[in-house]
């Protein structure tokens, strides 16, 4: 049916991440959606981890870039650049275009939706798909997506956190909100600022809530302390600090009160027989922010549903936007 060699590809492109699926291959690909270019004469200078690095430290000349903002494209030129740098980099010296499927959040506009599938089709593929990412998340999280039976998501990234219920293979009820991974690292940021009249770097920040960070204040304080570097506000010098990690989960303590609320809100929308399928088998958490400390138990606490971390949180929605290549066919028809 398809041209001999032509490859089927899936990506999830993450406000923070970029992962490559290839049918028959697994992940081949993740990098960070971040690309830095020459602010002079607009070339593309460093893509991916390479780029990531540049940020805070880039001379007048670089800017590094996050083309994706809450999910969705919000600069379209460089996010083709970017795309067509880690089509080319998963496929080597593959020549053939691929067939490419996308995961989008739901609830995107039919605009947004339409700019993902150009945008893959300028970066090099023979045609592209979207598929929801709630959806694919549940999918590669091993969730029983086909089923009568109810299922529930809580995909946490770098932009947004979506929260949905999935039955009969489509969703059921979703909501997605602008608060996740940037702006917990925002809010460290502004604590550090208060209480210790330290600036500090976004990627110190996100530093610190891998490290240190939980979502328990309580737990927080029999954790141990770090040490980080940045800018005394009264002397403009550098300086060293040990945060506790107390100080972390205080900093984050809105943020995840506010996304605790989302999903209560999507529960409490959900049928009572799907309600009741989700206490039977739980939550399960996806993207990044499933892998903050505490995060599954105050959740389970605050909804009296039991609540799972997904295998590999990181890789979920790849792995589901893998699993709908098998049936692109259904998928051409949509
Ligand atoms: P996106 O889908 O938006 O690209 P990802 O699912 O890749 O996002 O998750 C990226 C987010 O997860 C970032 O905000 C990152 O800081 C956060 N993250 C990654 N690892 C951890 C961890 N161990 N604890 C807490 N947050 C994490
Ligand atoms: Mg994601």
């Amino acid at each position: 049916m398809f041209s001999f060699g032509t490859r089927n590809v899936g990506i999830d492109l993450g406000t923070a991440n970029t992962l490559v699926y290839i049918d028959g291959k697994g992940i081949v690909l993740r990098e960070p959606s971040v690309v830095a270019r020459n602010t002079k004469t607009n070339e593309v200078v460093a893509v991916g981890s390479e780029a990531k690095d540049m940020i805070g430290r880039t001379p007048g000349s670089i800017k590094a870039i996050r083309p994706m903002r809450d999910g969705v494209i919000a600069d379209y030129e460089t996010t083709v650049a970017m795309l067509k740098y880690y089509l080319g980099k998963a496929l080597g010296g593959h020549s053939s275009r691929p067939y490419v499927t996308i995961g989008v959040p739901s609830g995107v506009t039919a605009v947004e939706r339409r700019a993902v599938i150009d945008a893959a089709r300028v970066a090099g593929a023979r045609d592209a798909y979207v598929i929801e990412e709630p959806f694919a998340a549940a999918v590669g999280a091993g969730l029983p997506v086909m089923e009568p039976t109810g299922s529930m998501v809580v995909d946490m990234g770098g932009g947004t956190t979506d929260v949905a219920t999935i039955s009969l293979g489509g969703i059921v009820s979703s909501r997605s909100i602008r608060m996740a991974g940037n702006k917990l690292d925002e809010s460290i940021m502004s604590y550090i600022r208060q209480k210790y009249s330290v600036l500090i770097g976004e990627q110190t920040s996100e530093r610190l809530k891998i490290e240190i960070g939980s979502a328990d204040v309580e737990a927080a304080k029999d954790m141990a302390s770090t040490t980080v570097r940045g800018r005394d506000l009264v002397t403009g010098l550098p300086k060293t600090i040990e945060v506790l990690a107390e100080d972390v989960a205080i900093a984050m303590k809105d943020v995840i009160a506010e996304i605790i609320v989302a999903i209560k809100e999507t529960l409490e929308e959900t049928s009572p027989e799907i309600a009741a399928d989700v206490i039977d088998h739980g939550i399960v958490l996806t993207g990044g922010g499933a892998l903050l400390k505490h995060f599954d138990t105050v959740i389970a606490e605050a909804t009296k549903v039991p609540v799972f971390v997904a295998p590999n949180p990181l890789d979920a929605v790849v792995i589901g936007t893998g699993e709908a290549l098998k049936s692109i066919d259904v998928l051409k028809n949509n």
